[in-house]
Formats: C-alpha cells, structure tokens, sequence
C-alpha cells in the first residue's frame, strides 16, 4: 500500500514521490525525445487496410506537415479541428499541429451537422481535417462568416480515394520535396499555452471546451507512468508493447493513450470503427500486451462467448477508465479472463488531462486507485449540517483536485471556470471516498443524485443492487419527478435474451435490500442503454423515454 499523506484539515496528498522535469517540455518534443532510437520500428498501424508507419516516416510526416500548415497561413494559436476515426493519420495531424504552434480541438465523427457546427464555432475552428464520408456534413456545418481559413482538408482512409474538389489532400501536405519544419521556426508558443481545445462528454449538460496546456499533458503523461500502476513498461528499442486503440481519440483518454506510448514507441494498431467482429478480428491479427478499455467493452469481453481468453492471453494489464464498473462484472470478467493479466481501474476527466487515481497491479478493481505524483484532494461534505468542511477517510463527499494536470480554463467561459474553481482547487462534481491503505472510491455524480423526500439516492447503488437480480443484462436508474416525494427512482433495464423481467418481483427485490426512500417507482424494460463511445450512460436521453 502507498500511504496517503492526510493533514489536520484532511486535506490528501499522494503517497508517491514528486516529479519534476515537466516545466518547460513542449508537447512534440517530450513525445519525440527518444524517437531516433527505434525509427524503423511500426508506430502506428491501421487494424482495417494495414496501412503502416515507422517512426522515422511518422516524424518525418509531422516535420512536413508542420511547415505546410504554417505555409497556408495558420499561424501560433490558431486552430484547428479533427474529425476522424481512430486512423493512423489522426497522429501525424495532431503531432504537427503541436510541433507548428496550433491548437487542436477534436470532434466526434458521428456527431450530427448540428453538434459539429456548434463546436466548429464555439472553438473559432480555421482549418478542418476530415475523411471522404463526413465531408458532406463537414461542408454543410461551415457557416459563410465562419473562421476557418483554408478549404477542407481530406484524409484519405482507405475507404474512398477518389478525390473531391475544392479540398486539399493530407498528402499533399506531406510531399517528399516540402521541407521539414525546423527547430529554428521559433512559433512563439509557451509551455502554458493551449495545445488541446477538447470538449467534456456532455453527459451532464452541453460539451464544455477545456483549454490544456502542454504541460498539462505532458505532467499527466509522466504522472501516470510510475512504475507502480504500469510496471515493465519502458521504454526501449529491445522490447515493444502493442496497444489497441480502440477507444475513441477525441475523447482525452484515448488521446492520452495514444500519446503516452508514441513516446515510448509501442507500437498502436488503429480501429476505426468498433464492433465486436472488428475487435476479435483485431485481437486475432495482433497480438496486443497492454489493453485500454471503457466499462462498456469490459461487459461485452464478458458476455460475449466469442471473444475467448486466448484472444487476450497476451495482454499484461487491462485499464478501465471514463465511467463507473459495477462490483458483479468486475467478478465476472475477472473469472473469466483468469490469466495472469492485471485488471485495473484508473478515475479521471477532461478538465484533469485526463487522470487523478490509477490502481496499481496489486489493488483491487473496485477501487479507482491511487493519487498520483504532484496531486491533492479532498472530498468536501456536501450535505446541509457542516457543508463545505473537508471530510475523512470512509465519509462520502465532492471529490476536489489540486495538481499540475489541472485544466487552464473553459475556453471562453470564465463564468463556468469560476463555478467549478475553488481558489486553485477544481469540484469534479463527482462523489466518493477515501480508505486509510490511500484508495480512492468514486460512487457517482453530484448532479445524478435523485432527491426523494430531500434525502439522496445515488443511482450507482440501486444499480448495482439490480445487477445481482436474475437474468439483468444491463441497467441504469435515473430519478423522475413525482408529486408528493420530488423525485423517484426509475429503473430502465435490460434482460438477458428471450427472457421476461416481472417488474414488480424486480421491485420487491430490491426494496429487501435498500432503505424505504430509495426503493424504485418504476420499472422499464428497454433493448440497450443509451450510451457514449467513452462508455457513459446517457441519462438525459433516458429521461425522454
Ligand atoms: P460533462 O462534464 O460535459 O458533463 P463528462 O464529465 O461525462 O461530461 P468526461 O470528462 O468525459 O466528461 O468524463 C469525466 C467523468 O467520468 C468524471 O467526472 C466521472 O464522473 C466519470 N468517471 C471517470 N472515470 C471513472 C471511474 N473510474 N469510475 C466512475 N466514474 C468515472
Ligand atoms: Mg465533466
């Protein structure tokens, strides 16, 4: 165990050494330090057309982009947005946006026209980077006053070579005879300045810009490196790990992973569009040490007979992140997947760059880990007795953050930013506890609880209660207004195939388990649970069933 460091106001210091060295690295540079010492080796390949890159040709193609950018008259800071499934090129974009003194906001492809203009204009987007089949939607989401400089820019993925007019080609940008972009080019960019414009999910209201810096990125990147949450990975130019990336990049965990092993080149195989076929099709071409996942894809590893332990018999560790994993699967997936693989849990945001606690080898999964390096918290009551006084240890509160993987800022919302600081410590708005042995607990979100008769009701827990009840494939509780109580719980679930759920043995089942006031109201049968690709359930569109 790491013992967390606890002071008289309980306010919690990681138990793990500091570390230093992160001030003054730019983004590009850290990734690229030690890049001449495996050049010839894979770094990024697509899981679909087998397209590949060495290193050597992936700094190259940055370098050449890099100055392309500048030459079209994209200057420091201004910038652009990617809209692409997870594909090689998604590197090469990203990294010479970095190199070339811009910033990057990141889009998700299946965003509708609407959600894509909204976030082109919300982040002054003036270049964009897209693939063939999202162009149509692409062009009609640019307004005719919009910022963006320079004609749509097409990557071409494989899928569709023809060329469309009135767009540049990624690799015309990238041609031998464009000269690399070189160290001299001074772009006038500091180590704080805004690298990344990405978006929050959504999940509790609209997507929020988050401004991260270089250093934010670069602090998390080595914050998370301990060896104690990922011992055996180094780097070196003996040994290369391989690493799906099947969570999405323009969500900051599949970002963050991308960038942690290009620096240490592993070597990333790209899937650009997840199913369970393109995944056991991955698993059996590939085969992958370390495995990054969303508790979504830990259910279907688990319930899916198709995807067997021999898929994965490689695999060292298996990180989850991004939402909350019941106690029952982790069981389950755990007797299943009996290898000698770790099964970890990591807790984290876009605002923190994205982590805060990771569980080490030896920890148990029901638990989100540990602090890391450089960080602080506190969890703060959020009950009306003593509210606003720091907690301790197995007492439920708002998790508050401090460290140097703390966002600048929401881009252009100061009023927000205020909301959410509190003096220089960020409310993550999200619920949990902490355990003397220096585990933190995550139980919720602050603004999922359902108030019945004033007292809380934390949906994570009725949830969890279901799961344990007979034939229940998936499930999620919201709270629904009733006349008298405020609110009442509401359960949507979904049974396991060609099975009946009777609505009121469910009921009864859980009012054995759970006091009077978090018994449910209702009980609905659904097909699946609404959610994101990051793997969270999207209540709000619960609410409108
Ligand atoms: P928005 O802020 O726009 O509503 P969001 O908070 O869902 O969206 P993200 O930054 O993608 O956007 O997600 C961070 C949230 O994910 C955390 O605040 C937390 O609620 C949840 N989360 C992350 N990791 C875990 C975990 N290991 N266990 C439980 N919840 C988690
Ligand atoms: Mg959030």
């Amino acid at each position: 165990t790491i013992n967390l460091k606890v002071d008289a106001q309980n306010v919690v210091s990681s138990g793990l050494s500091d570390i230093s060295g992160f001030e003054n690295i730019h983004l590009h540079d850290f990734i690229w330090e030690k890049v001449g010492r495996w050049s010839n080796h894979t770094a990024l390949v697509c899981a679909n057309t087998g397209r590949s890159y060495t290193y050597g040709q992936l700094r190259k193609a940055c370098g050449k982009l890099a100055t392309s950018l500048r030459k079209n008259n994209l200057l420091s800071g201004d910038t652009i947005a990617i809209i692409l499934p997870n594909i090689p090129e998604f590197a090469i974009i990203i990294l010479a946006a970095n190199e070339a003194g811009l910033r990057t906001t990141l889009i998700n492809p299946t965003y509708t026209i609407y959600e894509i203009k909204r976030q082109l204009e919300n982040a002054d987007a003036q270049a964009i980077f897209t693939f063939p089949a999202k162009y149509i939607d692409i062009k009609a989401s640019i307004e005719k006053n919009s910022k963006i400089k320079l004609p749509i820019i097409i990557v071409n993925d494989g899928t569709n070579a023809s060329s469309i007019s009135g767009t540049i080609q990624l690799n015309d940008l990238i041609r031998d005879d464009i000269e690399d972009f070189s160290i001299s080019q001074k772009t006038g960019i500091s180590c704080e300045d805004t690298v990344f414009l990405p978006y929050s999910s959504g999940t509790t209201g609209l997507p929020k810009g988050v401004e991260s810096s270089h250093r934010n990125i670069v602090v998390n990147i080595l914050q998370s490196a301990d060896p104690i949450f990922f011992p055996g990975i180094e780097a070196s130019e003996h040994h290369q790990d391989i690493i799906p990336l099947i969570l999405p990049l323009y969500h900051y965990y599949g970002l963050a992973t991308m960038y942690a092993y290009l620096r240490i080149g592993a070597k990333l195989v790209c899937l650009p569009q997840f199913s369970t076929e393109n995944f056991i099709k991955l698993f059996e071409n590939h085969r992958c040490t370390l495995l990054h996942v969303v508790p979504p894809i830990v259910q279907m590893m688990t319930y899916n007979e198709r995807i067997t332990p021999r898929h994965i018999e490689s695999v060292r560790i298996t990180l989850t992140a991004a939402a909350p994993l019941g106690e029952k699967l982790i069981t389950k997936f755990q007797s299943r997947f009996t290898n000698d693989m770790n099964f970890m849990q990591g807790y984290g945001m876009t605002e923190l760059s994205p982590f805060v606690t990771i569980s080490s080898v030896n920890t148990s999964t029901l638990s989100c880990g540990y602090l890391l390096p450089n960080t602080q918290m506190r969890i703060v009551n959020t009950r009306d007795d003593t509210l606003g006084r720091n907690l301790g240890p197995h007492e439920v509160g708002e998790i508050y953050v401090r460290g140097p993987q703390v966002m600048k800022g929401y881009y252009k919302n100061p009023k927000a930013t205020e909301e959410t600081m509190d003096r220089d410590w960020f409310k993550t708005g999200d619920l949990g506890y902490y355990t003397e042995d220096g585990l933190l607990y995550v139980q919720g979100r602050l603004k999922e609880l359902i108030k019945v008769k004033g007292y809380q009701v934390a949906p994570t827990e009725l949830e969890e209660v279901i799961r344990h009840y007979d034939n229940i494939e998936d499930v999620a509780v919201i709270g629904v207004t009733h006349e008298n109580y405020g609110e009442i719980p509401k359960a949507f679930v979904v049974p396991k195939s060609g099975i009946k759920i009777n609505e009121n043995k469910l009921k009864k089942f859980v009012a054995k388990h759970v006091a009077k006031y978090k018994q449910l109201g209702y009980v609905q049968v659904i097909e699946s649970i609404p959610k994101s690709a990051a793997g969270k359930i999207l209540r709000k569109e619960l609410k409108n069933l």
